[in-house]
């Protein structure tokens, strides 16, 4: 089988096992949800309830403030217990709305369509609006706005991106596996909703039951092997694999014709378009070394990531640290008492074993952060200048190109902190042109 990929990236312990083996398992919502107005890229939703209010499940509870934000809706019925800060998975403490559940699993009204696929570009467009979805991949970016280039951009390629490189999250794999049609109905609106006239989902080949279950729907839709290599679901890494196009230096996917979506966003389009149901769910992977049975599960929004952990039969051994996301690209957490938001793909509960980080040695001048940098960047060099803080020679050197994959770090054998010092340099150029444009 030929499989197609990007040059450069790392072959990390992908530990997919057991969670990739496991069906989903539902759990029920529990009795109090936190959900936050901020789960996307861009502006907070501001809220459309109060403390005391009474809510059904679907139903609108914030309104998304200009065209880059996202509605937000309750994901059980009850009422609404208050509406205040709460610490969120970002780190920071985000307004959110606390639903006391009723159980009763009362919904809005919804609005349905038997045949999706004959809506209009618009009407799906306005469907996907309507339901607050955003990217589901970890990004959180508004996908209606994705769906709408800037200055009309001709968009020919349509790629869903069932990679799911990152190691331990399983997620996306399920999804396909169980719920291929539905992810084969996403794909196929969101492409007509961009105008796009080639529909390819790229599949990791450790992925084959996937592939299996997607080709039984796929109709017109091109499946395409990738080979098993991280991070072949970035989306230039992608598009690159796939195309055989180059996305702009500091530009976008759109840029050159072509727009990515993730697996849980096809699926919540689908639903969203056809059922009429908001973004209120997600399937979550739980996993790592810490954690008694991993497995994947469909959550509420705003249920705790200590609920999700406690479903999949709770700690072992002395926890080092939880994540939302994977190892390579996912945000450390300083409690799990944050709520499972619209991006969260996967909560790892790693070991202390795992999380100690040796001491960095000098650099050896070997080149191999290089040799798997994907965006073809110097990671040493611009290292060297953060260290320094010489802001415009990491610039220079393209330090906002890094797409902050870990390659470097991981394959480092002196264990510098490259990508710290890359992410610090990306903080200080882009304060710098902050400071320069006020
Ligand atoms: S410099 Fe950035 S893009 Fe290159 S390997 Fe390091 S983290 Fe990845
Ligand atoms: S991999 Fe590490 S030791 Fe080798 S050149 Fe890069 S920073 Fe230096």
């Amino acid at each position: 089988m030929k499989k197609q990929t990007f040059w450069g990236g790392v072959h990390p312990e992908y530990n997919k096992q057991p969670a990739s083996e496991a069906a989903i398992q539902i759990l029920p919502a529990p009795e109090q949800l936190v959900v936050p107005l901020q789960q996307h890229v861009g502006a907070p939703a501001q809220a459309l309830v109060k403390k005391g209010d009474e809510v059904l499940a679907g139903q609108r509870i914030g309104e998304a403030q200009g065209f880059v934000s996202a509605h937000v809706h309750a994901p059980v019925s009850g009422s609404v217990a208050a509406v205040e800060p709460r610490p969120h998975p970002s780190g920071k403490q985000i307004l959110s709305v606390i639903i006391d559940n009723d159980g009763q699993d009362r919904w809005a009204p919804l609005e349905s369509h038997l045949d999706p696929v004959q809506l209009s570009r618009d009407q799906i467009k306005e469907a996907v609006t309507a339901a607050g979805i955003v990217g589901m991949g970890g990004a959180g970016f508004p996908t209606h706005v994705k769906l709408a280039p800037p200055n009309q951009a001709a968009i020919d390629f349509f790629i869903l991106n069932g990679s799911e490189c990152e190691p331990y999250l399983t997620a996306d794999h399920r999804m396909m596996v169980e719920y291929a049609e539905d992810v084969a109905l996403g794909t196929r609106l969101l492409a007509k909703a961009c105008g796009a006239k080639r529909v390819v989902i790229g599949i990791e080949t450790n992925k084959m039951d996937a592939m299996q279950a997607l080709r039984k729907h796929a109709g017109n839709i091109e499946i395409v092997p990738l080979a098993v290599k991280y991070p072949q679901g970035g989306e230039k890494q992608l598009i690159k694999a796939i195309t055989g196009r180059e996305v702009p230096s500091n530009g976008l996917p759109h840029e050159c014709g072509v727009i990515v979506q993730n697996v849980g966003t096809v699926l919540a389009a689908a639903q969203a378009v056809r059922d009429g149901r908001p973004s209120t769910h997600r399937v979550v992977t739980v996993a790592g070394a810490g954690v008694q049975s991993p497995g994947n599960f469909l959550v509420a929004i705003g249920t705790s990531f200590q609920q999700v952990i406690d479903a999949a039969g709770g700690t072992k051994g002395t926890i080092g640290k939880v994540l939302s996301g994977g190892p390579m690209t996912g945000d450390a957490q300083i409690t799990t008492e944050v709520p499972v938001v619209k991006a969260t793909s996967g909560i790892l509960v790693l070991s202390e074993e795992q999380c100690v980080l040796p001491d960095p040695m000098p650099c050896i001048k070997c080149a191999r952060c290089a040799d798997v940098c994907p965006t073809y960047l110097l990671p040493m060099r611009i290292e060297r200048a953060a260290i320094l803080g010489r802001w415009d020679e990491s610039e220079e050197y393209g330090a906002m190109d890094c797409i902050e994959c870990g390659c470097c770090s991981y394959i480092c054998p002196s264990k510098r902190y490259l990508l710290h010092y890359i992410r610090l340099a990306k903080n200080q150029i882009a304060t710098v042109k902050q400071t320069q444009s006020n």
